[in-house]
């Protein structure tokens, strides 16, 4: 899907349902990693899958404005939507594309990763076709994800046999490792180690890769440092943890969510008519008002499951959700609560009793979960 997320004032009363970000507090985060490593460290921004469900373009604004040297993401798709935005920073594309997608890529000017051979004469081909100067490839090693990317122990000889071909150079060598309990965490150390070696035999051998880059959000969390020039975050930028808390603190990290908005499109009064006393369509209910918010499956919302009980704010106080349907939340109205159509419901919001975290455990999801069933549903206003 291609996010498309702008939006003014008329488009947002004829689906009156959104979600806001803080630039502020994206900033923030963005300074937080700063802090966290030697100066002259570069910093790429994971903004993949969405930006974590936040927006990639207003998000990308934000950290182009602040300087953020790179931005990664695994989608070509995203990577256009970038551009549309006007987004000029640099962009890694993490591996997502085929072999015979590099001509695509090197005509975007995007960074593509390499892996393997095949990915590596594609792109040598493709530089052949599209481009003057040599063309700067990334090579992704894995060192125990077990995810994409070439073998440690295959990295040097694949590096080798990349400076050998025409038209593409290796400007950067990364591995991604992350954890979210103590034993991930010393698994992490074990295996970073290797890909530190590494990096020091091809130093040792003269070849030298400008960009160097192996610490993500679980490990600048733990705050570990290295001698790579780059570290690549994504979920502290938006103030999530890949982290359980017994391991580490998210505090200094803020949520950039502000919420998922949604505006009362009809209060029902059930005292009255047909339907009295039943609630509407849910016939086994007693509610004599509800109200009712765009805000269903199709946005991102899901039902609380078990013995969950739902709510979002009006106002100050919590109503709550007795139904989820493809394309509307119904809420409960208590008597002394006045409502009109139009009023603001705060579905989700970054703290307080209808945090992220909180309406996702009513989900029985993991945060990072439902941000994933909201991304690219709505727009996006950073505020
Ligand atoms: C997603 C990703 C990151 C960022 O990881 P976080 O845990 O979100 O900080 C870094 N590197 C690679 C290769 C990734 O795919």
């Amino acid at each position: 899907m291609m996010p498309s997320f702008e939006t003014d004032a008329a488009g947002l009363s004829s689906h009156p349902t959104w979600m806001e970000i803080d630039g502020a507090a994206l900033r923030h985060n963005l300074d937080q990693v700063r802090r966290r490593v030697a100066s002259g460290v570069k910093i790429i921004a994971s903004v993949k899958a969405n930006a974590y469900g936040h927006g990639i373009q207003p998000v990308a604004k934000v950290l182009e404005e602040a300087g953020v040297d790179m931005l990664a993401t695994g989608s070509f798709v995203e990577a256009c939507a970038l551009r549309a935005a006007g987004v000029s920073t640099p962009v890694l594309l993490l591996a997502g594309a085929l072999p015979e997608a590099m001509g695509e890529v090197l005509a975007r000017g995007f960074i593509p990763t390499v892996y393997d051979l095949d990915g590596a004469r594609a792109v040598s081909r493709a530089a052949s076709e599209t481009a003057s100067a040599p063309t700067p490839v990334f090579v992704k090693v894995d060192c125990g994800l077990g995810r994409v990317g070439v073998a440690l122990d295959l990295a040097a000889a694949l590096i080798d046999d990349i400076a050998a071909m025409r038209n593409i150079l290796v400007q950067g060598l990364y591995t991604h490792v992350s954890f979210n309990d103590s034993q991930g965490m010393a698994y992490s150390r074990e295996r970073l180690r290797l890909f530190y070696d590494l990096l020091g035999s091809l130093k040792a051998a003269g070849v030298n890769i400008p960009i160097t880059q192996a610490l993500a959000s679980s490990a600048l969390l733990m705050g570990w440092r290295d001698d790579c020039t780059a570290v690549c975050p994504g979920h502290i930028l938006f103030g999530l943890s890949p982290v359980i808390p017994e391991l580490a603190e998210l505090t200094p990290f803020r949520p950039i969510l502000r919420a998922v908005k949604s505006r009362v499109i009809q209060v029902r009064d059930h005292s009255s008519g047909p339907d009295r006393g039943t609630g509407a369509y849910h016939k086994n209910r007693r509610q004599r008002r509800t109200a009712v918010a765009p805000c269903g499956m199709n946005d991102g919302y899901r039902a609380a499951v078990g013995t969950h009980a739902a709510q979002v704010l009006h106002r100050d106080r919590e109503l709550r959700v007795i139904g989820v349907s493809l394309e509307h939340l119904t809420v409960e109205v208590p008597d002394d609560v006045e409502i009109a159509v139009g009023d603001e419901l705060i579905v989700v919001a970054g703290d307080g009793p209808v945090a992220l975290n909180t309406v996702a455990a009513w989900q029985n999801h993991r945060p990072i979960e439902a941000m994933m069933t909201f991304s690219a549903r709505m727009p996006v206003l950073a505020v």
